[in-house]
């Protein structure tokens, strides 16, 4: 299995860094997203910048990744590869047609035959007509199979995505040309609805068919993954779709099931360490930027309580940017707290999230005068406490890479 273990501030890695060393894991220790950059005011550049001095100052020698998350166009793409990323994960989001699923049968016929070339149909439907595909693995086998309206169904789907993937991918042969190619990831993570395993299974045997190769997918799944919170759903559910997505991936194009938003979804890491058997990547990055303001109500709890007001005025705004169920009238006031009692607080869900989605509001506050309000402040206080903040780093992404399995370097390296 791989990690990305991303960096919002670009101060957390060496923490990353001393976790991994003691488990056979290879990480993507440069992680960011377009969105990711723009709200803490970075470039790709930078991301790789930051994490190739922590990697010098950590003498760590074993190689690591560089993946720019959720792009969505060929533009992004560019950027990202003149930066010097060694993975590229392409968002699904815009270029899929959800209506395909909604539309009446009549105007699915009428479409099908307007939008796809007689050749290409004739093709699909060779692939996936009146087939019946089984998958079997250790617990268990399923099949699926696709009907005349569920083949045109899922073309109209995706066929504007599976384009552009192509498109993507010349663009990456192309820009990296006899160097090794950068791994390919393809998310849908961010639809707003779910990818079924029907879904996932059409496009895995699309992919390959066009002769595209991914290192991994990141589908939606059911239930709820927020943000630096626990999973929160039906946990049977999950697993089953879990389970079905592997076979997928493993049976038609080799490839790893990739999960987003892997901050701290402690229930399910046995689960996918069970049913992945290693064809996992899993991304976490808000975990970091939270122990990060763990430190600040530690260090400079006046700075701490300014952050929380201004957060708190800004959660309205920011909540609907992202998907949270915070509730903020379950947030004390800090006014009748201690300095002492902050700390800790960092450990319920909403103040999790509160901090978690607003983010991009503290790092971007700026003064009359154009001056930040809490970044440079912010900064000062981690490096004054950053030995404190790597080895709760390290013990953090510890439990992680234990409760999914992966395998210590050395046997006298347990857990102390
Ligand atoms: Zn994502």
């Amino acid at each position: 299995m791989t990690i990305g273990t991303g960096d919002r501030l670009g101060v957390a890695t060496p923490g990353h860094i001393r976790a991994i060393k003691k488990f056979q894991v290879h990480p993507a220790l440069a992680q960011q997203s377009v969105r990711e950059n723009a709200q803490a005011g970075r470039s790709f550049a930078q991301v790789i910048q930051d994490a190739a001095w922590a990697v010098f100052q950590e003498n760590y020698q074993e190689g690591y990744g560089a993946d720019a998350d959720h792009l969505k166009s060929l533009q992004e793409v560019k950027e990202a590869l003149d930066a010097g990323v060694s993975m590229v994960t392409l968002d699904l989001s815009d270029k899929l047609n959800p209506e395909a699923f909604k539309e009446s049968k009549e105007l699915i016929d009428r479409k099908f035959k307007e939008k796809i070339d007689e050749d290409d149909a004739k093709v699909i439907f060779h692939l996936f007509l009146d087939k019946e595909f089984v998958l079997k693995g250790p617990e268990g086998e399923f099949s699926i199979c696709f009907d005349e309206e569920s083949v045109k169904r899922s073309t109209l789907f995706f066929y504007k995505a599976l384009d552009f993937i192509e498109e993507v991918y010349e663009l990456i042969r192309s820009h990296t040309g006899n160097r090794p190619l950068v791994d390919f990831e393809i998310s849908m993570d961010e639809t707003p609805f779910l990818t079924s395993p029907e879904n996932h299974f059409f496009f895995a045997l699309e992919l390959s068919h066009r002769g595209v190769h991914i290192q991994s997918f990141a589908p939606r799944f059911v239930g709820e993954f927020q943000k630096g919170i626990d999973f929160r759903g039906d946990r049977e559910a999950f697993c089953r779709q879990f389970y079905h997505h592997v076979l997928i991936a493993q049976d038609y194009g080799n490839y790893k099931i990739s999960i987003h938003s892997g901050s701290d979804k402690f229930s399910l890491f046995s689960d996918m360490r069970r049913l992945s058997k290693g064809f996992l990547h899993l991304k976490t990055a808000g975990t970091s930027w939270l122990e990060a303001m763990r430190f600040i109500a530690l260090g400079n709890p006046p700075l701490y309580r300014e952050m929380h007001s201004f957060a708190l005025s800004r959660f309205k705004e920011a909540s609907e940017l992202s998907h949270v169920t915070s509730d903020l009238s379950r947030i004390p006031n800090l006014e009748g707290l201690s300095d002492g009692e902050l700390p800790p607080l960092l450990d319920q869900e909403d103040f999790r999230q509160l901090l978690h989605i607003t983010y991009g509001y503290l790092l971007n506050a700026k003064d009359k005068a154009g001056n930040n309000i809490f970044k440079d402040r912010l900064y000062q206080t981690l490096i004054q406490y950053e030995e404190d903040y790597w080895f709760v780093l390290e013990k953090h992404l510890g439990k992680y890479l234990n409760l999914l399995g992966v395998k210590r370097k050395s046997k006298g390296d347990d857990e102390k």
